[in-house]
């Protein structure tokens, strides 16, 4: 990325603003594609909690996407953004049967992940195909926060509750067109994930009229130099002869269904902050920016590393500094980092802000939320106003109680 059009967006719409880089999300998502060019049928639905806006939502279905929605909220903004409902996905975890039942009423793909929701839901709707969501108990997570394929997850049906899954099928003679998994956010080993495949493929044997099979997500992505990342094209590889295997075991060619988010746009995305101030302790030197955990609160939540660069003087000296923002509550982005000499004003880029980042912010200290940027091939366009004291007074009632 050149930061100087970073720097020029920066001019133009003041920081603090989150920008991203279409072309870097084209560029992961014709990777994906590539690596399992060897599939006939593949899609990919884009997990769209990772960044929501909707020129983003719009951009990715012109690449060819689906989307992976978990909230009622989420499948509107996928609509308003021009996907038609066949091409979404819902993989809600506890929500209410009336909204899963709306969803299902718009046309969506329903994926359940409960034996009581399938019950309720097969009983009311025989003929409304639904996929299963199995939780086949590996652990690929990186973190205890973001793994979710452990015994006592909440999410999906255990793999050890099949037979009850058969039964409520049989009972309410309903159809199940898909099998789906999502065994963490951050997959490390290849062969820990196609042991995960196995047991999905075991389980998708036992339903006869499925139509895809749906790997869920976790590719991990480096966040720093030296960080490992999933390495998509040995996955391809694998996973494609295994799954056309099981194709030919099957009798029929069903799709192959993935839904990445943060693969798909977390390095597309920066964060561009301005310093406030240089403070010095008696250990530290502090360089204080124009935002906090209000706005990129994964540092603090989950202990993520985002590169800092400083684009206002990228060839300074390296100098330590500890980079905190302006929020009334501990909230340092970055311990005693190595970064180009800051000076007040300066501009400062935090890497890999695309996914978890602007849809994780709040209003925390009555602050507004960020401008976003779409830049693709040069051009700009903002997709997203900061928002003002309406934004934040919207809805609220002033109440006079004497
Ligand atoms: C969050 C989520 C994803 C996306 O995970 P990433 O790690 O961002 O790729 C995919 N599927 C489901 C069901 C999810 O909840």
């Amino acid at each position: 990325m050149d930061n100087s059009i970073l720097l020029k967006i920066s001019k133009k719409h003041k920081s603090p603003i989150y920008i991203y880089d279409g072309e870097k999300i084209e560029n992961q998502y014709n990777r994906l594609k590539k690596a399992f060019s060897g599939i006939k049928k593949l899609k990919i639905n884009y997990a769209c909690k990772a960044l929501s806006n909707i020129s983003i939502l719009n951009f990715i279905r012109k690449l060819g996407s689906g989307l992976d929605t978990v909230s009622i909220q989420e499948v509107e903004l996928g609509i308003k953004s021009g996907f038609k409902p066949k091409n979404i996905i819902y993989t809600p975890n506890g929500v209410s049967i009336e909204e899963i039942e709306k969803v299902s009423k718009m046309g969506v793909q329903i994926n359940i992940d409960n034996l009581s929701i399938l019950e309720q839901f097969g009983t009311k709707f025989p003929n409304t195909p639904v996929c299963i969501r199995i939780n086949p108990h590996i652990m690929a997570g990186g973190n205890n926060n973001i793994s979710v394929g452990h015994i006592d997850s909440k999410f999906g049906v255990s793999v050890h509750q099949i037979p009850h899954v058969l039964r409520i099928v049989e009972n309410t003679s309903m159809k199940i067109n898909g099998v789906h998994m999502h065994t963490g956010s951050d997959i490390l080993d290849i062969d820990v994930f196609i042991h995960a495949a196995e047991i999905l493929f075991d389980t998708a044997l036992k339903f006869k009229n499925l139509e895809f099979i749906d790997f869920g997500s976790g590719f991990k992505v480096p966040y720093k130099k030296g960080d490992i990342e999933t390495n998509i094209e040995e996955l391809g590889e694998k996973l494609s002869i295994r799954f056309n295997d099981f194709c030919k075991n099957y009798g029929k060619d069903i799709e192959l269904a993935f839904e990445p988010g943060k693969f798909l746009v977390s390095s597309a995305g920066f964060f561009l902050t301005k310093v406030n101030a240089i403070k010095q302790t008696t250990s530290t030197i502090f360089a204080q920016v124009d935002s906090g955990f209000n706005h990129l609160i994964r540092p603090m939540f989950y202990g993520s590393h985002h590169e800092i660069i400083n684009i206002s003087n990228p060839n300074g000296k390296n100098r330590f500094y500890t980079v905190v923002g302006y929020i009334c509550e501990t909230d340092t982005f970055a311990n005693n980092r190595r970064i180009p000499e800051i000076s007040e004003g300066d501009i400062l880029a935090f890497k890999n802000a695309g996914a978890y980042c602007f849809t994780m912010s709040s209003n925390y200290n009555s602050r507004y939320r960020p401008a976003e940027v779409l830049l693709y091939k040069n051009n700009y366009h903002l997709i997203r106003k900061k928002e003002n004291m309406t934004d934040i007074l919207n809805n609220q009632i002033l109440v006079d109680i004497n």
